[in-house]
Order: structure tokens, then C-alpha cells, then sequence
């Protein structure tokens, strides 16, 4: 049997191993994913075992995003622009990583929104998804503006993406969320605001939201959040987090295996283990 792993600290919410599980059983592989909580002073010594033959690659989440980096081998150059690595594959004992986060961000926003030519976009957050999703959209956007509650980290995460793409990127504070809002087709809630348990939250003031956007919020669990609620009674499209989370673990699934990845069955399985989460 060869092993999959989710490596992060906390883990044990996480829904990657019911989804891939069930892809893998679905297509008879002889894989097994599994959780590896590992705190920020385990990883080099556990990244180490990780080149065992028997391992095939793993997941990498909170906090061990871009802290892996220098103890991999190889970066795509996905993971290389956005500078965070969230999949990493076991070649014979090297350690490749990639971004299937940025790739899966713009996939799902595509289907929602249209052809992204063009676009104009606020991002609320300045952490790892955010700069994901910003890199993602780089090539194809107007202009990206990135608000955070530290003005300095929107700023900073503004430069970063700047050198990607000619396209207009700022930073500021949420006090401009507002105004930045106002002219924007698409917004991108990148924060664990509204996140479960506290459902009730939104990052923005539903005030803000208006008819011309497209809400995209990364938050899954609820898959109905406040912001999403907020948007829909704006009169907003919107779009759940639940559809890139499915894409980023398919685009994992088929770096390891080489197979396509059951992607309907990996939502439903994504759904049913949600549901269990959320009773
Ligand atoms: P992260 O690196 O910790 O960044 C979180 C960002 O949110 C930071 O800018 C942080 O600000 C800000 N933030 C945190 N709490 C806040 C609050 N109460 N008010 C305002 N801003 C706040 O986390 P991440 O990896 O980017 O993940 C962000 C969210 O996206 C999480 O909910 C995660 O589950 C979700 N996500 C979803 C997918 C998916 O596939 N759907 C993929 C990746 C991530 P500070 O820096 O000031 O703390």
C-alpha cells in the first residue's frame, strides 16, 4: 500500500480524507490518506520520513505552507510564483511541490463568473489562500486590491503579486474596504471569517455588497455562509468554497496516481463528511 498525508496543525477537521478515500477506493488503488498533525518544530524531522518509498506525496496546510519550501527538492512553477506549496509529490525520494490551490481558485471562478478577461477584484485577507487566489487572477485582471485588518501584510502581499503581471494591485486597510468594494466584480472573502462555529460573522457589512458582483467565499464549512447570505439578498451571484476545495484535491489526486480524479464522487463524499462535521 502507498500512503497520502495531510500535514498541518489542527488537522483532525479537515475533510481531505473522506474525499480522497473514497476517490482512491472508487478507482481500486491500493492507497490509504491520512492526518499527520505535525506542530511547526516536527517538520523538518517528519518531512524527512516523508521520502520513504512507501509514501506517494502528501497535503500541506496551516502553518506549514511556505515554511516547507526550503525542505523540498523541486517547486512547479505554479508553486514557485505563488510562493506557497499546498500538494507535494515522492518521486524515488525527491520531493516536488506545487499550488493546486491557485489553479483550483481560478477554475471555480471561472465556471461562476465567465471569462475572467478583464476582471476587477477585491480579496479580503493577506494569508496563504489570498495569495493563492490573487496569482491565480494576476494574468487575467484589471485590478486586484487586497484588504486586510493589517494594512502592512495587504501592502506587502500587493507588492509580491505586482511583479507577476501588469495589472493594477493595491493593498489597504478594511477601512477601504467600502470604496474598493464599490467598483469591484468580483470579491473574495480569503479569511476564516463566518467559519463554523461562528456562522453569524461576515467580513464585510452587508451594506457594502451589490448586484454587479460575483461573492466567492473560501470558507466551506458552513457551505451557506453569512456572506453568501448577505450577497444573495444584495442581489450578488455567488459561489461557495466547497467547489475549489474539491479541485485543489483533485488536481493532488492526479500528481500522485497519474489517474483522472472521480470529481463528482469527491464533492459528495466532500457534502456527506461536512454534514457529519456540521451535526
Ligand atoms: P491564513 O494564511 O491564516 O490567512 C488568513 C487571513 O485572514 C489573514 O490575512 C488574517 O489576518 C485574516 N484574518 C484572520 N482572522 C480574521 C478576522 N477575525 N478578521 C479579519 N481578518 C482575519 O489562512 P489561509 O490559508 O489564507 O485560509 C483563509 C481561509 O480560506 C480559511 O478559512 C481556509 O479554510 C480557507 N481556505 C479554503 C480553501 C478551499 O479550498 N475552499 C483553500 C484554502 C483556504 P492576520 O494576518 O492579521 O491574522
Amino acid at each position: 500500500m502507498r500512503l497520502l498525508y495531510l500535514l498541518g496543525h489542527p488537522v483532525a477537521h479537515s475533510l481531505s480524507p473522506a474525499m480522497q478515500n473514497a476517490a482512491l477506493r472508487a478507482l481500486g488503488l491500493d492507497y490509504e490518506y491520512r492526518l499527520l498533525p505535525v506542530p511547526p518544530e516536527g517538520l523538518v524531522e517528519k518531512v524527512a520520513g516523508l521520502r520513504d518509498g512507501d509514501v506517494a506525496g502528501f497535503n500541506v496546510t496551516i502553518p506549514h505552507k511556505v515554511v516547507i519550501i526550503p525542505l523540498l527538492d523541486e517547486l512547479d512553477e505554479t508553486a514557485s510564483t505563488v510562493g506557497a506549496v499546498n500538494t507535494v509529490v515522492n518521486r524515488d525520494g525527491r520531493l516536488k511541490g506545487y499550488n493546486t490551490d491557485c489553479l483550483a481558485s481560478t477554475r471555480a471562478l471561472r465556471e461562476a463568473y465567465g471569462d475572467l478577461a478583464g476582471c476587477r477584484v477585491a480579496i479580503l485577507g493577506a494569508g496563504g489562500a489570498a495569495r493563492a487566489v490573487a496569482s491565480g487572477l494576476a494574468p487575467h485582471a484589471e485590478w486586484i486590491k487586497i484588504i486586510a485588518r493589517d494594512e502592512e501584510k495587504a501592502k506587502a502581499l500587493a507588492r509580491q503579486v505586482r511583479g507577476q503581471t501588469d495589472a493594477e494591485i493595491r493593498g489597504g486597510g478594511l477601512g477601504e474596504a467600502p470604496r474598493m468594494i464599490r467598483s469591484a466584480d468580483i470579491l473574495v472573502n480569503a479569511t476564516p471569517v463566518g467559519m463554523s462555529p461562528n456562522r453569524d460573522r461576515s467580513p464585510v457589512e452587508a451594506g457594502a455588497l451589490h448586484p454587479g458582483l460575483l461573492v466567492f467565499d473560501l470558507v466551506y464549512n458552513p457551505e451557506r455562509t453569512r456572506l453568501l447570505a448577505d450577497a444573495e439578498a444584495a442581489g450578488a451571484r455567488t459561489l461557495g468554497g466547497l467547489a475549489m476545495l474539491v479541485y485543489q484535491g483533485a488536481e493532488a489526486f492526479r500528481l500522485w496516481t497519474g489517474r483522472e480524479a472521480p470529481e463528482s464522487l469527491m464533492m459528495r463524499a466532500a457534502r456527506d463528511a461536512l454534514g457529519g462535521a456540521a451535526a
